[in-house]
């Protein structure tokens, strides 16, 4: 099956008491809705960010073995996983943890993707050419392809033509609201959705990053994956990770029926939220807002990047 882009997202105006009362217009770009395969895993960012490796896989003639890495809930693993059943592409996953298991993992491996688990330590050597080359050798060998087959995709799905890619959102923003907004907000945890937005946004939109993740690096990370000339109107705002990578506070949890958790944090007119990104992004976003820090007659876009978990 050829790689067909969706249709552009969504821009949903969001109408909280909170925000008539700092008198700011709140919008979400619904990138949730952003999917070739409604009902999967391959929704969001994450597609956003696969685009251009999905394209060129299928433009070749010998289709490559596309292999990546996550933890055992990555939203990646997921849509590549449900990408490689749906367009007819092999791939293989370094998951992170000997043990793991979960109806993720089973999903991926009833789509057809091959898994190794990897011990923590093993898996940080992910980061080292010489084992990549290694383990290149042996799955060339497993799958019986020429070595050059087999491509690496970075952990989240982050690579350059994918983070600039999420950008593509942007300009259909600024489409639907027609004027760029004065805020823009988004979740980071390898902080490629942020690289590419940043990239994309005009200089007058001030780009907020959320990330999801305790500490102070991401800004670094992030100036790591902008061209030169990018930008520099954006900031991260650290003070809403929850107390790290997948932590939030039990009183969001609200009963899901799927295997998912899912957070209700008072957003009206949203489906629940995942609790990893989007939950904490708008949590932070909805408390800046009683804080003051738009201006009244101010824009704010807060973009959904989707997420099974
Ligand atoms: C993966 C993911 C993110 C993080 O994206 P990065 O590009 O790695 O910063 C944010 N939100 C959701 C829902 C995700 O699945």
């Amino acid at each position: 099956m050829p790689f067909v882009s969706p249709p552009q997202s969504p821009l949903q105006p969001l109408r909280l008491p909170l925000t008539k009362a700092s008198g700011i217009a709140l919008f979400c770009k619904r990138d949730d809705l952003y999917t070739p395969a409604p009902g999967t895993a391959l929704q969001g960012n994450k597609v956003r960010k696969l685009e251009p490796v999905l394209r060129a896989a299928l433009e070749v003639d010998t289709p490559p073995l596309l292999v990546s890495f996550g933890g055992a809930y990555s939203n990646h693993i997921s849509a590549l996983a449900t990408a490689g059943k749906r367009y007819g592409l092999p791939v293989h996953l370094f998951i992170r943890g000997e043990e793991v298991d979960n109806p993720l993992l089973q999903q991926a491996l009833k789509d057809g993707a091959g898994i190794t688990r990897l011990s923590r330590s093993d898996y940080r050597l992910k980061k080292q050419p010489h084992w990549l080359d290694q383990q290149r050798k042996e799955l060339a060998r497993q799958y019986d392809l020429p070595e050059g087959t087999i491509w690496y995709i970075p952990e989240g799905g982050t690579t350059v033509n994918g983070a600039r890619n999420v950008g593509e959102l942007f300009p259909e923003v600024v489409n639907d609201l027609g004027v760029p907004p004065d805020f823009l907000c988004i979740s980071a945890g390898t902080g490629g959705s942020a690289a590419g937005i940043i990239q994309a946004a005009d200089v007058k939109t001030r780009v907020e990053v959320y990330p999801a993740l305790k500490g102070d690096w991401m800004e670094a990370e992030i100036k790591q994956l902008l061209p030169a000339g990018a930008s520099t109107n954006w900031g991260c705002i650290t003070d809403y990770h929850f107390g790290g990578y997948g932590k939030f506070p039990q009183e969001w949890v609200i009963p899901s029926a799927g295997m998912a958790t899912r957070a209700d944090i008072g957003v009206e007119g949203l489906p629940p939220l995942e609790t990893v990104y989007t939950a904490k992004l708008f949590a932070g976003v909805l408390d800046r807002i009683r804080q003051g820090k738009y201006p009244a007659e101010s824009s704010v876009v807060v973009v959904h990047t989707g997420g099974i978990y």
